[in-house]
């Protein structure tokens, strides 16, 4: 199956079919940020949906959060974004070109040339990727407050209460799904690079001695949920980080990549992240964020294992990974969306062969007791064909047709999307037969 060579097709198909849309696009559109439409919304809320399920209820030991995006200040000066959490920043004085000093090559660094207009670059500043607000109504006595960069650090605050709260015991995790914000310098590549996006972060608290072998298991089950979403295994690696890239608080650090049609480049980041995170906010809040062991009374300061991978990326991985412009027999190409069934945004489509005698009666009550399971469409209009073909696009891997013989044997063909199959199901066994294939197992 060809792989898509450049993000170009996917785009013009997102916007077309309502995945999604540029943001405030009557206005012209603000950089690097998206909207997700009807279908893109969705596709997101699956993946949620599967890590969720992944992250927690398949773990007796992993409990969820929501935490909110607006923290006390002090969180990011204790967590190092207020000193730290910055891109080396140069501009080019001709075109006012921006870039991360980090990503240029060697000869521009060299020849202090603007790689797009050949223009002198300003020496290099450190630029802080936390978006900065005041919160209160009075001007000038507000207080400067941050849009979190990223959620983990809710999860550590919060690290006594679920203690005192859940009856967990170490080893334990707390996962968390929300929005993360960064004023990045060189966003871009569709959703891969946004200033706004969604993260779903686990933090797994253990007792120090056993973070190297928590860390390989949450490696291992990391890369296993990708199989679960459709992705395949040959277009993921592990790449980890030398000892010079490692963050100031990580012992180790995975990444997860994917190979995008602009090359590989992380999906998730696996990261043993030692005892800094609560060491530090118990410095900085004065509270304790020890560990009492109630078995042996051992007290210690857990190490955390943190899974952070992101929901936009996870979901622009998808589309790549389903994209096919297939040529049929008949010479047509098709384009058709290969989603595994359980992140697809429509599952079912409800097709009456013609509007006429009686089949939208039956088609329209068959999908009223469908839709209870699943996300259903339902549509009516224009030759069988071409419906088949809005589906593939749309991904919906089963499209369930309604035909004059299906008032005589109650039976319904049930077209498959990737092999284009047609098969007759009888409408008493429908719902088992498609939970069976769409449902999480
Ligand atoms: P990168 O090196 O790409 O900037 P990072 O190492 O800073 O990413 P983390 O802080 O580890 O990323 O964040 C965890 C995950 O959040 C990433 O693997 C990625 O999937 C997602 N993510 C981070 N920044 C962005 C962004 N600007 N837009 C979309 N997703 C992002």
């Amino acid at each position: 199956m060809a792989r898509l060579e450049s993000f170009d097709k996917l785009v013009s198909l997102a916007k077309r079919r309502g995945f999604i849309f540029q943001s405030s696009e009557i206005y012209g559109g603000i950089n690097a940020c998206y909207d997700y439409g009807p279908l893109g919304v969705e596709l997101k809320l699956n993946v949620k949906q599967m890590w969720w399920h992944a992250m927690t209820r398949e773990h007796d030991n992993i409990v969820g959060l929501d935490a909110a995006i607006l923290m006390h200040p002090k969180v990011w000066e204790a967590s190092g974004h207020v000193g730290g959490f910055t891109d080396p920043l140069v501009d080019c004085k001709a075109c006012k070109t921006r870039f991360r000093e980090d990503t240029l090559s060697e000869e521009t660094l060299r020849s202090h040339a603007c790689p797009e207009c050949g223009g002198e670059l300003t020496d290099s500043r450190q630029f802080n990727l936390m978006f900065k607000t005041q919160m209160g109504a009075v001007e000038g006595t507000a207080s400067d407050i941050y849009l979190r960069p990223e959620t983990a650090q809710g999860i550590f605050v919060n690290f006594p209460n679920v203690v005192d709260t859940s009856r967990q015991q170490i080893p334990f995790g707390i996962a968390q799904i929300g929005k993360a914000f960064r004023n990045e310098i060189t966003p871009g590549n569709f959703i891969f690079r946004t200033r706004e996006f969604e993260q779903m972060e686990m933090q797994f608290f253990v007792k120090p001695d056993e973070s190297d072998a928590w860390f390989e298991t949450w490696k291992e089950r990391r890369m296993a949920f990708y199989d679960t979403i459709g992705i395949s295994r040959e277009n993921l690696r592990f790449e980890e980080h030398g000892p010079d890239e490692l963050a100031h608080y990580a012992r180790a650090a995975f990444d997860i990549e994917y190979k995008f049609p602009i090359g590989w480049n992380e999906l998730e980041g696996i990261h043993n992240r030692s005892d800094f995170d609560l060491r530090q906010h118990e410095k900085f809040s004065g509270k304790s964020m020890g560990y009492r062991d109630p078995h042996t009374n051992e007290k210690y300061t857990p190490f955390i294992i943190e899974t952070s991978a992101g929901c936009d990326r996870t979901t622009l991985a998808i589309l790549c990974e389903a994209y096919e412009e297939e040529t049929l027999e008949d010479g047509s190409v098709r384009t058709v969306m290969h989603f595994h069934p359980r992140v697809a945004p429509i599952k079912v489509a409800i097709l009456p062969l013609v509007k006429k005698g009686g089949l939208k009666e039956y088609a329209t009550d068959l999908k009223e007791q469908l839709k209870r399971h699943f996300n259903v469409f339902y549509d009516e209009k224009g030759a069988i064909g071409r419906r088949y073909r809005r589906m593939d696009e749309a991904g919906t891997p089963y499209c369930v047709t309604i035909d004059f013989d299906t008032l005589e044997d109650q039976a319904v063909t049930v077209r498959h999307r990737d092999s284009m199959e047609q098969i007759r199901v009888p409408v008493a066994d429908l719902q088992a037969w498609l939970a069976e294939r769409i449902l999480i197992s």
